[in-house]
């Protein structure tokens, strides 16, 4: 199996620096053992105009079962044969991939002392995979690929050349092509997905993978539309690996977006819509609106779910109606400032046993979650992609169960209030959507009734009569009376 990587050039940049670049000389062919065979590297053309660089590997089948890992495709454990006879030595594979790692490990990282500028800018690259099994079909080569800056030409390729009506078989001949891209990201494109392609690791996957897939996949993945499917295939279907790779690239994203501009903006909304003098912010209307509801259901033991920087679980503490207040957010970096906001270090034993600040994600099930009189979700749920938001509503709504939710979003109408926000932008940049009126209660009334809540709405802002309130808040009650929501059929019957 093989791939090759080329590149162009000129007089000044010649094509040949590609010799530098991957730290294998051109003129010299190289040979490195691994375990399950020998990779080499050879230049089938190196001058000035074009230069290109063939990593082919020889796979030792009998090698790969010894090493009581080589899967026979098709995975039937007797299988003998199958385990000798494969596709393994022709498709490019995970086999591929780690080879690829092993024999560019210094170009993956971007590290030629020889040409730095070269290795830091993004150069003419043409990456070719004459056999690469593409489980999903062209379509998701395209969709892996050419978000990342490639364009992907992928030709099936024939069962047998020789008989073209048998069809096609599940290779494509792939050709990459872009100038956008530095050579070590190139490189890390293709060790993340020739295996997410080829979809059967050779080895087993062991909890490290996640270290490297995120190594990798630094600064293309966390933004990668199909980040979900590429980390779960790369890490072979392994959940609980999937689920830790997820929230850890969650993570990334949310650490470089800056939650400062949600107060800010909410103080401008305030500001442009309050006539007075000294307009409350928007933030704090909320809060003492989510207090005053918090009151009124009586809850003492409080959740504030996507608590960001803790002011909202600081206004809590304040009060001693609430005898126990948990913040829960996946952002570490909020945590650590909320943390620092409350002075959890400093604070006495009385107040410190009122409090908590936990890491978790709202889209997984939380048992920590459970018990509780009520939750808050302020300003969270337009964080989450659409598509993910079931699983959130599951999670509190299904799973947790507080007698009581309060949720708050933007009320996307009163943006045309706002002189300062461009027509039909959100207002914070990781917002997902914005909801109308009439998109929340729609979607409100849909939860309460699937998990058995009653729900009602309350404005927080100044009520226009024409596009309503900045904020709007549904406040979701557990019914008593009812027994058989759809949940509690679920868990009679589970
Ligand atoms: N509740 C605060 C912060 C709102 S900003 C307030 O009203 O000011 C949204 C917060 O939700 C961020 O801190 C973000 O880290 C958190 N968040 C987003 N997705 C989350 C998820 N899946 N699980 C937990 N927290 C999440």
């Amino acid at each position: 199996m093989f791939l090759t990587i080329s590149t162009s050039g000129d007089e000044q940049h010649p094509a040949t620096d590609l010799g530098f670049l991957l730290h294998k000389h051109p003129d010299n062919p190289y040979s490195a053992t691994l375990s399950y065979g020998t990779a080499h590297v050879v230049y089938p053309e190196a001058d000035a105009e074009r230069c290109t660089a063939a990593l082919l590997l020889e796979v030792d089948a009998v090698a790969l079962v010894r090493r009581g890992k080589g899967k026979g495709r098709g995975g039937a454990p007797d299988a003998a044969l199958a385990q000798y006879v494969n596709d393994r030595p022709y498709a490019a594979s995970s086999l591929l991939a780690v080879a690829l790692s092993g024999v560019f490990s210094s170009a993956m990282r971007g590290v030629c002392k020889a040409r730095p500028e070269r290795a830091a800018k993004p150069m003419p690259l043409r990456v070719e995979v004459p056999a690469l099994p593409a489980r999903g079909g062209p379509e998701l080569v395209r969709r892996l690929f050419e978000p990342l800056g490639w364009a992907a030409s992928v030709a099936p390729v024939a069962l047998d050349s020789a008989f073209p009506e048998w069809g096609e078989s599940r290779y494509v001949r792939l050709v990459l092509e872009s100038e956008k891209l530095t050579l070590a990201e190139g490189l890390r494109h293709l060790y993340v997905l020739l295996p997410v392609l080829d979809d059967a690791k050779h080895y087993w996957v062991a909890p490290d993978e996640v270290d490297k897939l995120l190594r990798a996949g630094e600064g293309w993945l966390p933004d990668h539309p199909e980040q979900k499917l590429i980390t779960s295939r790369y890490l072979s279907r392994r959940w609980s690996l999937t689920r830790e790779a997820m929230e850890r690239l969650e993570l990334v994203r949310l650490a470089e977006t800056d939650d400062s501009e949600v107060e800010e903006i909410d103080n401008a909304v305030a500001a442009e819509s309050e006539a007075d003098e000294k307009p409350t912010p928007l933030a704090v209307q909320r809060r003492d609106a989510i207090i005053a509801a918090l009151g009124a259901s009586g809850a003492a033991r409080v959740l504030d779910l996507g608590c960001g920087q803790g002011q909202l679980v600081q206004a809590l503490l304040k009060d001693p109606r609430f005898t126990e207040i948990v913040g829960v957010d996946v952002s570490m970096r909020a945590l650590t400032i909320a943390s620092r906001r409350l002075k959890l270090d400093r604070m006495g034993e009385r107040q410190a046993a009122r409090v908590r600040l936990i890491q978790g994600s709202l889209a997984y099930t939380d048992k920590r979650l459970k018990g509780y009189d009520a939750a808050v979700l302020s300003e969270v749920i337009e964080h989450l992609d659409l598509p993910r938001l079931p699983a959130l509503e599951y999670s509190v709504f299904g799973a947790a169960r507080p007698r009581t939710v309060l949720v708050t979003t933007p009320n996307v109408e009163y943006n045309v209030r706002w002189e300062s926000l461009p027509a039909g932008h959100v207002r914070h940049g990781d917002h997902r959507f914005e909801w109308t009126r009439e998109e929340f209660r729609s979607w409100a009334d849909t939860v309460a009734e699937r998990h058995g809540y009653d729900v009602a709405f309350v404005p927080v802002g100044p009520d226009d009569p024409e596009v309503g309130p900045p904020t709007q808040m549904a406040v979701f009650t557990l019914r008593t009376t009812t027994t058989n929501t759809p949940d509690e059929k679920e868990a009679k019957a589970a």
